[in-house]
């Protein structure tokens, strides 16, 4: 979540607040700041202990690799889980063909419900739990098609950071908030900008933490990104550095899947729309307005999971994460669901027309290929004759092509002819 005006008041105004009940019931002052509550919650370092240990239970179908960076004497490291619905031993995990999703978790340190949903994700992945309505084979049959690279934990210095006491900590492990170190629009700040939350670092993709999810996107070319974030309820799609979403068909897919998934698993609760248009704030340099307009992902989201408004700005815990053992489960239940919808109807919905699939331009030979490979698979070995005159048939096909051409040319050239004859001229206006 982004700070709001709103917060910037309560959080100026608190020490007001609490003096004045202080004054009226001095015991209440004591208890208004939450700590985390670790029976609910693992530690990162367990967090990613278990994760480490679910990849090796299920090495068919999950990797784990570590990807470190550093400068300036700052270091750190990012974790990145791919799933590989098909298998990984039948696929390569960049093969172009698959539908590829790639979700962060915990970008900022004291959203911690985040990185529990991101193992609670990979978890009913693994099979080793479930969603509450599992529909079995139709979800098998959507997840065979699709790769998702999930970073259950991009901010763990700043994670640390909270761990240790520093309960509202939402930048990394030297101040700088990683939501606002990416490229598009970087450094602009608005009247209300607070250093404390937003500062964006000296340049865009300073950190080292930014610089590894730039590469890691760049490289998978994911058709979804969604960013997930605490602190409110809220579906939001680009952009967050203006006040409006983008121009036509793919805004109108990206909003009409955040419809479904509000109906479904936020009970209408969520709030829809731009960042920048919903919230009442503009956010410059944030990673969900790079990866539509720099990395051309089609659908880019960011997720707000949870939030309790009516605690106080300085309960940081308690605002950004639920603190009972019902609100917990409710919001992994609900959350994990709401991303196996956008697993099954993402890719129905990017399927024709799909940007990524417009901007490709398919050559005869490519076209033939696919086609015929694919009759080949529909008819199983029947068609296997095909394989072998495979490249007869193309030349074959090539000669069909060149004739039909020469054919239309006499024509026309024929009737030109006869139309106008040799005497007629034809008269310039
Ligand atoms: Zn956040």
């Amino acid at each position: 979540m982004r700070p709001r005006p709103l917060l910037c008041y309560a959080i100026f105004l608190s020490p007001f607040f609490l003096l004045a009940l202080a004054g009226s019931n001095p015991s209440d002052s004591s208890s208004t700041i939450t700590p985390i509550n670790w029976d609910l919650y693992h530690s990162s370092d367990d967090l990613m202990e278990q994760i480490h240990s679910l990849v090796h239970r299920h090495q068919d179908k999950l990797s784990i690799e570590t990807i470190k960076s550093g400068n300036k004497g700052y270091s750190a490291e990012i974790n990145v889980v791919t799933y590989s619905g098909s298998g990984r031993r039948r696929e390569s995990n960049d093969d172009r063909s698959n539908f590829r999703i790639l979700l962060t978790f915990g970008q900022h340190g004291r959203e911690l419900i985040t990185s529990e949903l991101a193992f609670r994700i990979l978890s009913i992945l693994s099979e080793e739990q479930f969603l509450p309505e599992n529909n079995g084979p139709s979800l098998n049959r959507t997840l065979e098609k699709l790769v998702v690279k999930v970073v259950p934990i991009e901010n763990s210095n700043g994670r640390k950071r909270v761990e240790s006491g520093d309960l509202c900590e939402r930048r990394n492990g030297r101040g700088v908030d990683l939501n606002r170190n990416w490229g598009v629009d970087w450094g602009k700040k608005e009247k209300d900008y607070d250093p404390s939350e937003e500062n964006p670092g000296t340049a865009p993709f300073s950190e080292p933490e930014t610089q590894i999810m730039r590469k890691l996107a760049i490289s998978f070319d994911p058709h979804i990104w969604i960013n997930v974030h605490s602190g409110m309820e809220a579906l939001f799609m680009p952009y967050d550095h203006k006040n409006t979403t983008p121009e036509g068909l793919p805004s109108k897919k990206m909003r009409s899947l955040l419809e479904q998934v509000n109906k479904f698993h936020c009970h209408n609760r969520c709030m829809i729309g731009s960042g920048g248009g919903s919230v009442g704030y503009l956010a410059h340099g944030t990673a969900t307005d790079y990866m539509y307009d720099v990395v051309k992902a089609p659908m880019a989201f960011t997720f707000e999971i949870f939030g309790d408004n009516q605690t106080s700005a300085r309960d940081c815990f308690k605002m950004f994460n639920p603190v009972d053992l019902p609100s917990f489960k409710r919001v992994l239940n609900d959350w994990s669901a709401a991303f196996f919808t956008i697993f099954k109807l993402g890719p129905l919905q990017l399927d024709e027309n799909s940007t990524k699939a417009a901007e490709k331009w398919v050559s005869i030979d490519e076209y033939l290929d696919g086609y015929l490979v694919e009759r080949k698979n529909r008819y199983g070995k029947n068609m296997e004759v095909i394989d072998v005159g495979m490249q007869e048939i193309k030349t074959y096909f090539r000669l069909f092509l060149l004739s039909s051409v020469l054919l239309m040319f006499m024509f026309c050239s024929r009737i030109a002819k006869s139309k106008y004859g040799r005497n007629s001229i034809p008269v310039m206006p």
